[in-house]
């Protein structure tokens, strides 16, 4: 299980975080589950602007996601290839919308809603092609707004640069372990936006080439800090 000590400084630091960059944020998105589980295979490794417009290319060109799942999948490729590995994403959402179909006799995800988050996540990686940033990707940005901490590139550096996880863990392990701190009564909103604080951070103060430590109000906080800048 997680450090007590380093929780607390985990919570803390994110409630600065949170509070720095105008939480409550408004979300992103009301998609139903389904909808979001389709964005975020398509996300991966790609720009959001670009994601966006593939996913409208999809919805336009299609009906339905029952739709999506029976079509020629060159011809979703061909919808698709702006973004990242179109090749290996338009076989990755069939497949993934032919398992949810196969497991639960429609295409929908909305059932998610009554699990924990631990279980509806279980439930969403055993689909192939769908790993951890996806399942917390739908509970958290879909219309469910579950608890699901959604950890991208951005928030695993701050985290390891910060020393709240080791410095040499994993996007998954951090995402694990951040998850883990999380106060129990934080609900969907919150766990939202501490994902924002920590990612805003990322992108603006954190970055990777070379952090800004002399601007960050976390810098006392902060491992790398300490060993690299005093
Ligand atoms: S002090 Fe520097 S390394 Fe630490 S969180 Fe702030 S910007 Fe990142």
């Amino acid at each position: 299980m997680n450090d007590p000590e380093q929780r607390t400084r985990a919570v803390e630091t994110d409630l600065i975080l949170q509070e720095a960059y105008g939480a409550p944020f408004i979300p992103f998105s009301y998609r139903d589950p389904l909808s979001e589980m389709v964005n975020a295979l398509l996300s991966h490794r790609t720009k959001n602007v670009v994601t966006r417009v593939a996913y409208q290319s999809l919805t336009a060109a299609y009906p339905s996601w029952e739709a999506v799942m029976e079509a020629d999948t060159t011809a979703i490729e061909a919808l698709i290839s702006a973004v990242t590995f179109p090749e290996v994403k338009a076989p990755r959402i069939q497949r993934a919308l032919s398992e949810v179909k196969r497991r639960r006799g429609e295409l929908s995800l909305d059932f998610l809603g009554d699990m924990t988050v631990e279980e509806a996540r279980a439930w969403l990686e055993d689909i192939p092609g769908v790993g951890a940033k996806t399942s917390a990707a739908v509970l958290s940005f879909s219309a469910l707004r579950m608890p699901a901490l959604v950890v991208d590139t951005h928030h695993h550096r701050v985290a390891r640069r910060l020393g709240i996880v080791p410095p040499k863990a994993t996007l998954d392990k951090t995402a694990r372990l951040l998850q883990s701190y999380l106060p129990e009564d934080w609900d969907g909103q919150k766990v939202y936006d501490s994902h924002q604080g920590f990612m805003r951070h990322g992108q603006r103060v954190c970055i990777w080439r070379a952090p800004c430590c002399e601007q960050c109000i976390i810098r006392d906080r902060c491992d790398y800090y300490a060993l690299n800048k005093h």
